[in-house]
């Protein structure tokens, strides 16, 4: 048993549910929105967000885990607003998703975990809702300077709070995520390394999983990366290799994107969109049961399988 910070409050590890962990509200470009407010219409997209909410929680999804920092244009009032309203409980992280840009970039490394520090444990944009979980990541196949001075900041948010790391990686450089959290004295049994399964290299992904971090399977849908028949078959393979239960299944998905037009989302065309075109993004959280499931089940995966990287892995992560 244990307990989380979840955006209305501490969360009960026993009430986590079915978790995806690793999804987002909506990401944009926060300055833009800010300048531009017509961007992104924040009450009709609340309405879209707590109806694509309901839709996840009357299948199942008790959970999800917002992995939105600072710089993705979160709104923590928003994602609170969406919890309440659709029921589903949401974690929400402190981190961040770039490296090379000015504003942390000159400061005092400590001055900089400080601040994450206090979204952990005051609360986030001068609310009281704390972060559970800390983000970072990573651009490119391999760490560079910045991506280190980043990823040592977090160690020390990591160190202060306890709270479990959730990266986004690309191409091999999760090992090297691992490299600096462990020089740092990170356990790395409280980390996610992100977006591996947008590779096919099983070697790969088993030499982070041996170092005993949680591997993150959580882009299914996106197939303009990596098909949804190669991502089950990573999966099954890990499986097969003793590392069922270090396997975190999620989505990446959200309910609104700079990168896309809106037109899709709020003109009523985002449930067709998504029935036509899923070889394409698929930006629906209900996307594990329409389409990972049955894929898993076709090579022999069992309920049981379904319920640890949905129910019990989430779960033991947290409790960890
Ligand atoms: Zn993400």
């Amino acid at each position: 048993m244990g307990s989380i910070n979840s955006v209305t409050g501490i969360l009960d590890t026993e009430k986590l549910g079915m978790t995806l962990m690793h999804e987002h509200l909506g990401t944009v470009d926060a300055n833009a929105w800010k300048a531009f407010p017509d961007w992104l219409n924040r009450s009709q997209f609340i309405d879209y967000a707590v109806g694509q909410y309901k839709k996840a929680k009357n299948r199942g999804i008790d959970t999800m885990v917002d992995v939105t920092p600072l710089d993705l244009g979160r709104d923590i009032g928003m994602i609170k607003e969406v919890s309440e309203k659709s029921g589903v409980n949401v974690i929400a992280c402190t981190g961040i998703y770039g490296n090379d840009y000015g504003w942390h970039l000159y400061k005092d490394p400590d001055y900089i975990a400080g601040l994450f520090i206090r979204e952990a444990e005051q609360g986030i944009e001068g609310t009281n809702i704390k972060a559970g979980v800390i983000k970072c990541a990573t651009h490119k196949d391999h760490i560079d300077k910045n991506d280190e001075r980043m990823l040592r900041i977090i160690s020390r948010v990591h160190r202060e709070t306890g709270l479990p790391i959730i990266t986004h990686s690309i191409g091999h450089s999760g090992y090297e995520q691992q490299d600096i959290f462990e020089s740092e004295g990170v356990d790395l049994r409280k980390c996610v390394i992100g977006h591996l399964g947008d590779l096919d290299d099983v070697d790969y992904i088993e030499k982070v999983a041996r170092r005993g971090s949680y591997i993150g399977l959580d882009r299914f849908s996106i197939d303009t990366i990596q098909p949804l028949a190669v991502r089950v078959k990573v999966l099954k393979e890990l499986c097969d290799r003793g590392y069922r239960d270090q396997i975190v299944v999620s989505h990446d998905c959200m309910c609104f994107m700079d990168g896309r037009d809106s037109l899709n989302i709020f003109g009523g065309t985002w449930d067709d969109f998504y029935k036509e075109n899923h070889d394409d993004m698929e930006y629906q959280y209900t996307y594990v049961f329409d389409y990972i499931w049955p894929a898993l089940r076709k090579l022999g995966m069992t309920q049981d399988d379904f319920d640890q990287f949905l129910i019990r892995t989430p779960k033991t992560f947290f409790e960890l």
